[in-house]
């Protein structure tokens, strides 16, 4: 079969599963009501929990600091891409999340990558929970260590994968907030059960950092937990903090390790200085106005108790993730497009981003969501799951 052939055999399977993946293509920025190039929306499916990609103040930082640093870092951080101000966001990271120090990655994919590539090679074991983030399952993948998969927030597998092994170095890795379900990791359990093992235990908090603790310090405040040895803590920048990028914060062995040895670190363009400046910012609101989680909370709250009124399929999670589970590709996309033609949209999500069988509408919520932008949801919900039996 030639090239062509068979990557159109593939595309027409992927159609055929109602597996086809489209973008839709916005023309104005993030918030709770998006336009796109098909209309305007009512929106619950980004990651911006608190309401900041499109804040005034946030907006205002990136743009004086492109006027002084420019749009381009140039360089890697080890060549000479590595600004002052990505300094004082790393300084301002570490003392947030109560770290030794941090260091900032491109990406949140990027830096999972990282951890595992500098901290673990041959020989060594790697252990995910099966719900884990794509990008940690790469990381297990691409690191060389033998890699083995635990039953979804089952402690009792992951410590006999943990007891059975001889490896020299052993890391678990996990969601600390499952991205697609919207529960929390066993964290406490997994952490002692580090120690036991004299293993470590990376926590990717792209979803609780900003979120969870009553200051927004993310999962490890949750868990009354600190960002040290077992612990290394992964956060991303691009979902409650509104901007773009990532940091790994840990004790200073860590921290030096991944500057020498994180190839995804070493082999790549600094992110924009303006971006780090934009999320110095994004950090000081995050801090100062703890309405934002207290709204987040009060909204999550609200959409619970509509939905357990309406009988909907809804998750069991507290945090703003609240995954309507449908089960077929084809009727989670059916629910997507009569909740869209109601105005409202909310992603459909197939596999193999979820397992199968378990497609759903990930329903997000952010604190610039107000309660009558619930109450139209839950209003659309009820009409479209209706017809959608
Ligand atoms: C979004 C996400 C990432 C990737 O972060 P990016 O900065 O978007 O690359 C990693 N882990 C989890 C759990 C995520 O949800």
């Amino acid at each position: 079969m030639t090239w062509d052939a068979e990557l159109t055999r593939r595309l027409a399977h992927r159609h055929a599963d109602n597996l086809f993946r489209r973008r839709i293509t916005l023309t104005g920025a993030q918030g709770p009501r998006i336009v796109t190039d098909e209309g305007s929306y009512l929106s619950f499916c980004s990651n911006d929990y608190l309401g900041l990609a499109n804040d005034r103040r946030v907006i205002r930082a990136l743009q004086e600091a492109a006027d002084q640093y420019g749009v381009g870092a140039g360089a890697a951080h080890l060549v000479t891409g590595h600004q002052r101000i990505h300094e004082s966001l790393e300084q301002a990271l570490a003392e947030f999340v109560g770290a030794p120090r941090a260091l900032l990655f491109s990406t949140g994919y990027m830096a999972n990558l990282g951890i595992a590539n500098a901290l673990l090679g041959r020989g060594d074991l790697v252990i995910e929970d099966r719900l884990n983030h794509a990008s940690l399952i790469d990381a297990g993948l691409l690191c060389r260590a033998e890699l083995r998969r635990y039953t979804h927030a089952d402690v009792g597998a992951a410590r006999r994968l943990l007891a059975a092994s001889t490896a020299e170095r052993k890391l678990i890795l996990t969601d600390a907030v499952f991205s697609m379900d919207g529960d929390l990791a066993p964290v406490p359990e997994l952490v002692a059960m580090a120690v036991d093992h004299d293993a470590r235990v990376v926590l990717d908090d792209a979803h609780g950092l900003g979120v969870l603790g009553a200051g927004g310090r993310g999962s490890l405040e949750h868990h009354a937990l600190t960002a040290a040895p077992p612990v290394i803590l992964m956060g991303t920048l691009g979902k409650a903090l509104g901007t773009f990028g990532a940091f790994v914060a840990g004790d200073e062995a860590l921290i030096e390790t991944l500057i020498q040895e994180a190839r995804t670190y070493i082999y790549t363009t600094a992110p924009p200085p303006a971006v780090a400046a934009a999320t110095c910012e994004a950090l000081r609101i995050v801090r100062e106005e703890p309405w934002r989680r207290e709204r987040l909370r009060d909204l999550v709250r609200r959409f619970r108790r509509g939905a357990a009124e309406l009988g909907l399929p809804v998750a069991d999670s507290d945090t703003p993730i609240q995954p309507i589970i449908i089960g077929e590709p084809q009727r989670a996309l059916a629910v997507g497009r009569g909740l869209q033609k109601a105005g409202v949209l909310v992603t459909a999500i197939r596999p193999p981003t979820v397992p199968l069988h378990t497609s759903r509408l990930r329903v997000t919520f952010s604190a610039a969501h107000s309660e009558q932008d619930v109450d139209q949801l839950l209003d659309a919900l009820s009409g479209v799951m209706n017809d959608n039996h």
